[in-house]
């Protein structure tokens, strides 16, 4: 089976005109989408360079709403090809038999194929109606948009699927790109302290600001309970748009008769990620033993974020002998002398590089998830060689959970004074801090956590400060009971680094073809074990498929012996 040919067209013109404005472009984060997946795709600058790219599949991200646009995305398909969009082509919707409707500032989806019992939360989306009168082209609706709860009226069908010559254009409702960049990255640049929840759970307007400042969830409507009444986001909406974003996409190219594969997003054997870190905060060497102690019970290694002035030298040493990571914890509260400010992150950095005896390290969180505006947190980590950040958590105990819509790993995209570019810093989200402490939830979490996060093959980041572990029974109880629950559910334990490693060491690999026999060729990989997955047509989803994103696939393992550069995968 052929290999489809998806390219990602950001009209350049159409960006620029936008950021002129003042008007983020966030649709371009659809290539972020395809990177994290490993689904090989081309860039398009312009519409003429689009109509010249011999694509099969054209993801229309950002483009003008000229007649040139609309002329050139029918002639696509007419020749065959699949325009996919996502709240976009507005200025074909007459052309296309349609009425644009009026645009939902809060939607809830319901897929065709639902993720989970819930549907799915969207911000700005642009719905249309079939019939304006002149209907050409045959369409085909599915699932449903509702307006402002996920039982309001109706807004409009989720995804129209025009027939337009030889070929299709399969719009979306929903701009998928722009409400996974709002859920993972807030609703705008923190300048201000957030909306408290109404019943005392989660009052981040405490004066500090923070991550969760800025979430672009409801109180009310996206949080769920344990049974013991402890109330979390229970639901990783970003994660399900990748899927509904990435199943589409996978089943438009075997209906084309071609396949489109992906990468795996572990390595061959591991189904799910779990990671601990601590935050050293009161700096008591005691608390720091304690935890060496009880992480070499439970036989697990973890990410230490150490906060200035840290504790004594020998410490250090038994970490690192351990095989435990030593990271950074960038103090900017105001209050304990911190402040917001790239020299004041580089003079921390320093000191903690000299403390520790280290060149550098790979990953940081800011004390209390401390964070201001949108993108400069990254921007320094890029700058002083921070290549992965877990700032973005909760800091409440009324707000744990999937507060951000996600538990995947992903690049964050800056605000368009930086043009909306993709930061190269990989950002590992926590779930919760603590727990068993009245200022934080308790241990019924635990278990919905994992099984969530298993169900979307993210990771699951637990953060256990040294001195709660150290000083209270429950919360080293927790600790303990976290680490059996995952062990039980197949979890691997790694450190923030480990998968900041292997997330860019996978994102290297570019699938270059797959061959009748089923070898899959790649180019750039130095990880082994890296899982490739063929979908297949449905007719030949009986031998031996697995079904991913709801579409059957075969799987192939690359490089479990890291063969170089160009390998061949084997059944
Ligand atoms: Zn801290």
């Amino acid at each position: 089976m052929r290999m489809a040919r998806v390219g990602v067209l950001v009209d350049q013109e159409a960006k620029r005109r936008c950021h002129r404005y003042g008007i983020n472009v966030f649709e371009s984060y659809v290539g972020e989408v395809l990177g994290h997946a490993g689904i090989p795709f081309t860039w398009l600058k312009t519409v003429e360079e689009a109509a010249g790219s011999g694509v099969d599949i054209l993801i229309a991200a950002v483009v003008g709403d000229g007649r040139e646009t609309a002329e050139a995305m029918l002639a696509f398909a007419e020749r065959g090809g699949t325009v996919i969009s996502y709240a976009g082509l507005n200025c074909m919707a007459n052309a296309l038999g349609c009425k644009e409707q009026p645009h939902v500032a809060v939607g809830y989806a319901q897929p065709e194929r639902p993720p989970a019992a819930a549907p799915l939360r969207c911000v700005r989306s642009i719905p249309w109606k079939a019939g304006n009168g002149a209907a050409s082209f045959a369409v085909q609706q599915s699932g449903q948009l509702r307006k402002d709860r996920p039982d309001g009226d109706p807004a409009g069908p989720l995804l129209m699927q025009f027939r337009v010559g030889r070929g299709r254009i399969d719009r979306w409702s929903v701009n998928i790109p722009l409400t996974i960049v709002t859920f993972q990255q807030g609703t705008g640049p923190v300048l201000g302290d957030g909306v408290p929840a109404d019943d005392g759970t989660g009052d981040v307007d405490e004066g500090i600001l923070k991550a969760d400042d800025r979430v672009a969830l409801d109180w009310a409507l996206d949080r769920a309970r344990t049974e013991t009444g402890a109330p979390y986001f229970a639901y990783p909406y970003a994660d399900w748009w990748r899927e509904q974003l990435i199943g589409h996409l996978l089943a438009t190219a075997t209906s084309l008769g071609l396949t489109l594969p992906f990468l795996g997003y572990w390595p061959d054997g591991v189904t799910c990620v779990a990671t601990i870190s601590h935050d050293s905060d009161l700096n008591i060497d005691e608390s720091a033993e304690t935890t060496l102690n009880t992480l070499a019970e439970c036989g697990i290694r973890s990410t230490w974020c150490m906060l200035e002035p840290g504790y004594s030298p020998p410490i250090y040493d038994k970490i690192k002998k351990a095989g435990h990571e030593l990271a950074f914890h960038y103090n900017a509260l105001d209050a304990q002398g911190g402040r917001w400010d790239e020299g004041e992150f580089r003079r921390q950095y320093d000191w903690l590089k000299a403390a520790a005896g280290v060149a550098g390290v790979t990953s940081n969180k800011n004390h209390y998830t401390r964070f201001e505006g949108w993108g400069e947190l990254f921007a320094w980590c890029e700058r002083h060689g921070v290549q992965a950040d877990q700032t973005r958590g909760p800091s409440k105990r009324g707000n744990v959970g999937f507060l951000f819509g996600t538990c995947h790993p992903y690049f964050p995209i800056a605000w368009f004074d930086e043009q909306n570019r993709i930061y190269d810093v990989l950002e590992i989200g926590f779930l919760t801090q603590d727990l068993d402490l009245p200022q934080w939830s308790d241990t019924s979490v635990i278990v919905p956590f994992l099984e969530r996060v298993r169900q979307v093959e993210g990771v699951a980041h637990f953060l256990f400060h040294q001195v709660h572990i150290h000083r209270n029974p429950n919360v080293n109880r927790a600790i303990r009971q976290v680490v059996e629950e995952a062990r039980r559910r197949g979890f691997a334990f790694w450190t923030s680094a480990e998968i900041n490693d292997w997330e860019r060491a996978r994102r290297r690999v570019v699938i270059t073809g797959v061959d009748e026999g089923g070898a899959v060729r790649a180019q750039g990989t130095d990880a082994a074990d890296v899982v490739v997955w063929i979908p297949l047509p449905e007719h030949r989803s009986q031998d031996g498929a697995e079904r991913k994103f709801g579409v059957p696939c075969r799987k192939v393992v690359l490089n479990a012996e890291k063969r170089g550069v160009e390998l061949e995968g084997s059944r």
